[in-house]
């Protein structure tokens, strides 16, 4: 038996470290967990599902404008920021109650406070030394908010969240996940959005031209984009407008967001007092099973700065709890992870890019379906989908499927078991149709 006060101690109550204790416990661990803000994490406090959340808000701009091709008369339908706002924190709150109540079914210790790192085996919460067999750094990662002069006067998705109210012009700095996903939020709610990022390029990472796709949808929804516009400096008016000066010309706004990359919650966590490497951009350094370079402290989540997304944080803090509690040595598998962006319309993606697989294969087949789907020809909406399937000419098998369109993101989950298993497009083509689907275009693919 122990003599330290826990078998684990996990800093940070987000998706990793919230798995990573209650698995622990149900091993036969004695946890602590320690979170100085809210139980859930980024995910479910101010991330993947209040962002998930206004999305399905902000699709009812749309829905409106079309249920009237469908024969409905919608009148006087008005937006009420306030009311989708609230109705979303209360929704949070639920969901980081039900989060404590796995925790107590576990009986995992919660101290709330922020806790350091003291030595290998010990933290301090408040002015409480705890000692621990083991550590488990799970912090998660924060914003990142470039340091030009004036960017103090932005907000960040964390604030995008509580907004008192709408402003009328924003300028969202950014062109990945969060900068296309609120852009297209805040543009269905009536804002007038303009993206700006430091390259000429949105998503990078993601098939070229299902970006382009986005663009050129986005573009023609009123969303404005300025390219190759890193933020000189912010200026703060008298009128309380911001003024942000960049190469092409100053521009006006009303509110500025920073959805600029998010960087390892590693500062003043004590890391240093246990000999714990941090990496250029302050992330945890593991190894595969999750250790750091002090042999009783792991990491798991956007901490570790490996892939920033909840699905794979979950994934580390269960293969954690079972390789050190559960006697069930277990690695994460990187390899093919989906991933989806959810603008307007959707997009997600998994395995390799077009331009990807061409540099890795050499001789690649792509299969394309560019498609109005039924229910936007029917509400005279000019958006067409497009999904591609990339498949290795000499093996046949799919290496990459890439899809923006209405619900890409449910379709894909589904298509990116076919991809993991390393079918062939002649096993798709096997399969009959559900029909009438946008999704059966992936199995008539010519
Ligand atoms: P991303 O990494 O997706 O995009 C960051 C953007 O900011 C890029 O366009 C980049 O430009 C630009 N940028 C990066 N650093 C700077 C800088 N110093 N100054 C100015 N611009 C900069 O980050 P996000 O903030 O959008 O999201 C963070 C992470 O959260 C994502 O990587 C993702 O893993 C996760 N996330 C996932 C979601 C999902 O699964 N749907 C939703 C939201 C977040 P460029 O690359 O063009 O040079």
């Amino acid at each position: 038996m122990s003599q330290r006060d826990y078998n684990l101690f996990v800093i940070g109550a987000g998706s990793g470290g919230v798995r990573a204790a209650r698995v622990s416990a149900a091993h036969g661990a004695k946890v602590a967990i320690a979170e100085e803000y809210r139980i859930g994490g980024t995910c479910v406090i101010r991330g993947c599902v209040p962002k998930k959340l206004l999305v399905y808000g902000a699709h009812f701009a749309e829905d409106l404008v079309d249920a009237r091709r469908f024969g409905w008369h919608v009148q006087d339908a008005k937006f009420d920021w306030p009311t989708l706002r609230d109705n979303v924190l209360a929704e949070v709150t639920r969901l980081s109650g039900l989060y404590t109540q796995t925790l107590q079914n576990n009986k995992v210790t919660m101290l709330e406070g922020r806790a350091v790192v003291t030595g290998p085996h010990s933290v301090r919460v408040g002015d409480k030394e705890i000692t621990a067999d083991t550590i488990l750094i799970a912090t998660g990662a924060r914003p990142h908010v470039p340091d030009s002069p004036g960017c103090e006067h932005g907000i960040t998705s964390n604030e995008a969240f509580h907004l008192e109210k709408l402003p009328k012009r924003m300028l969202i700095s950014g062109g990945g996940y969060i900068a296309n996903e609120f852009a297209g939020v805040f543009n269905e709610f009536g804002v007038k959005v303009t993206l700006i990022n430091r390259s000429d390029t949105i998503l990078r990472g993601y098939d070229a031209q299902i970006r382009d796709r986005l663009l050129q949808i986005s573009m023609a929804k009123g969303i404005q984009f300025l390219f190759n516009s890193p933020i000189d400096k912010v200026v703060k008016e008298p009128s309380g407008a911001l003024t942000v000066h960049m190469p092409g010309g100053p521009v006006e706004c009303d509110a500025l967001m920073f959805a600029t990359g998010r960087v390892p919650n590693t500062k003043g966590l004590g890391l240093e007092s246990a000999g714990v490497k941090v990496d250029e951009k302050g992330a945890v350094a593991v190894d595969d099973q999750n250790r750091s370079t002090c042999p009783s402290i792991y990491a798991v989540g956007d901490v570790t700065n490996r892939v920033q997304l909840t699905p794979v944080a979950i994934r580390e803090g269960q293969a954690f709890a079972d390789t050190i509690f559960g006697n069930k040595p277990t690695k994460v598998d990187y390899n093919c992870i989906p991933s989806a962006v959810f603008s307007h319309p959707p997009l997600a993606g998994v395995g390799l890019t077009e331009g990807e697989a061409r540099n890795a294969f050499g001789a690649v087949k792509v299969y394309a379906a560019d498609f109005r789907p039924m229910k936007n020809v029917l509400a005279n909406r000019n958006e067409r989908a497009l999904y591609k399937v990339i498949v290795d000419e000499a093996s046949e098998k799919i290496v990459g499927a890439h899809m923006i369109g209405p619900d890409a993101p449910e379709i894909l989950q589904v298509l990116a078991i076919a991809v993991k298993a390393g079918l062939r497009k002649s096993q798709l083509d096997e399969v009959v149709a559900v029909h009438p689907t946008m999704a059966e275009e992936l199995v008539l693919l010519k």
